[in-house]
């Protein structure tokens, strides 16, 4: 019997594994795919690597932050850009105004100028215009929510935000209107990606020596019998059981969950992410480390260079970029892998990132997991879900199992959890 059984070979299940294993008890992780790394881990095509859409690294922890000095990384400034109507304006837009035309940054100004109070608890979109006036919430956030979240601001609520929006003072505003010698307002000031062998390099000194079985995704669970069934017909037995797999599946496989508790879980919903990724037969693919398109007619939210990130990620000489596109159960894909990778290359060519003659490599793969939707009153059902699974002792850990907006040195943090299992420590 495993003294730990970890469900999910991610950064979350890794850590979980990891803690476990520093404080001297046994842990097994189970993972469904054939590879470890979860949303951490990368595809590559013709000698071009592609991560799972993760991006860089960062973190004020401490411990993780121990962890990725073990891996030889590059630090990146974040400097992104936004795309909208053929302007390129710095990130964030709200003290970047500059590119605009100067009727558009009147209106802009005044809209800030005479932004409406903040009111308790708004919604998502009341929230943009309470920070940002209308004009600017309008034009930027709530737009780009669309693409990203797949639903209209109205409908978020507010739990997920952080210090992931920049709010400006007047001052910002007015200066970034009026010139683009603006300093970094963004939310971090240096990110890290691995010299070679892409994101999930950073894991490879927690997964020596861990023993994780691939291919097996787990498909029922009993709780009173402590046992896991297998989708290959194996049957595992735990003590303590530790699950990074995502909240709405753990519930619908768990036996005997209440019909309540399934309702909930039912009503807990991600987006997901069609990813298009180009390899290009020239050095040069756009002028950016990343970037976010508002624009409607162009399809993806967001765009990464992935050569930038690493040079080890591109045969020499080249270069690529990765499209990121999100739909959801309200806002389904319509379009099939090939059509969806035409239209991207049609944007390549109109948004003159490079010509679409270079290109020389191309893929489309969808990943069902993105982001956790924070609709209102969200919270709230999640938590009456994870407090039933707690209840029979499943720690749930990770972006999916916690069902949370998590970076990755969160997910990895969740996995110290473990220490809290009885006898652990
Ligand atoms: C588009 C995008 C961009 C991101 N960019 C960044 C970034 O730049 N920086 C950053 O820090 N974070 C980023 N993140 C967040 C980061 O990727 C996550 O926080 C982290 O990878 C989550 O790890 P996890 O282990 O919790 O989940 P996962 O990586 O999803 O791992 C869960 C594992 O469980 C396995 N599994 C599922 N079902 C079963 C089953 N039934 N049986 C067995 N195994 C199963 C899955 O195959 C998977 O391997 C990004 C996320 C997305 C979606």
């Amino acid at each position: 019997m495993a003294e730990i059984m970890v469900l999910g070979g991610g950064i979350a299940g890794i850590s979980a594994a990891w803690y476990a294993r520093n404080a001297g008890s046994k842990a097994v992780i189970f993972e469904a795919k054939d590879r470890w790394g979860g949303l951490l881990d990368h595809f590559t095509v013709d000698g071009f690597r592609f991560d799972n859409a993760v991006h860089f690294a960062f973190s004020s922890n401490e411990e993780y932050r121990k962890v990725l000095e073990l891996t030889d990384h590059f630090t990146h400034k974040p400097e992104p850009y936004n795309y909208e109507q053929g302007r390129w304006l710095k990130h964030p837009v709200q003290n970047n105004l500059y590119p605009l035309p100067a009727e558009d940054k009147v209106k802009a100004i005044k809209s800030f100028i005479e932004r409406p109070e903040q009111t308790e608890d708004p919604n998502y979109r009341e929230w943009l215009g309470q920070q940002f006036g209308e004009v600017i919430a309008g034009r930027f956030p709530a737009r780009y929510t669309e693409k990203y979240w797949t639903v209209p601001a109205e409908r978020l609520s507010t739990h997920w935000i952080g210090n992931r929006l920049y709010r400006p003072t007047l001052d910002e505003v007015l200066f970034g209107a009026m010139t683009d010698r603006t300093p970094l307002t963004y939310y971090l000031q240096e990110m890290f990606y691995p010299k070679q062998g892409g994101f999930r390099s950073f894991l490879n000194p927690l997964v020596d020596g861990l023993d994780i079985r691939t291919g097996k995704k787990a498909v029922r669970i009993d709780p009173l019998r402590r046992s896991i069934d297998f989708s290959d017909g194996s049957v595992e037995y735990f003590e303590h059981l530790v699950s990074s797999i995502p909240l709405p599946e753990l519930a619908e496989m768990t036996e005997g969950t209440p019909k309540a508790v399934k309702e909930a879980a039912a009503t807990l919903w991600a987006t997901s992410v069609a990813l298009v990724s180009l390899g290009f037969n020239c050095p040069q693919a756009g002028d950016y480390l990343w970037f976010y398109i508002y624009d409607h007619d162009i399809r993806p939210a967001r765009v990464h260079a992935p050569y930038r990130k690493s040079p080890d990620n591109v045969p020499a000489g080249f270069s690529s970029l990765q499209f990121e596109i999100y739909f959801s159960r309200y806002s389904p894909l319509k379009k099939t892998p090939e059509e969806l990778t035409e239209h991207v290359i049609e944007a390549v060519g109109r948004m003159g990132l490079a010509s679409p003659a270079d290109i020389s490599v191309r893929d489309c793969r969808v990943l069902p997991y993105a982001n956790v939707v924070f609709d209102r009153g969200m919270t709230a059902r999640r938590d009456f879900v994870l407090e039933h699974m707690r209840g029979l002792g499943i720690l749930p850990v990770g972006r999916f199992g916690l069902w949370d907006y998590l970076w990755s040195d969160q997910s990895f943090l969740s996995g110290k959890s473990v220490e809290s299992l009885p006898g652990v420590i």
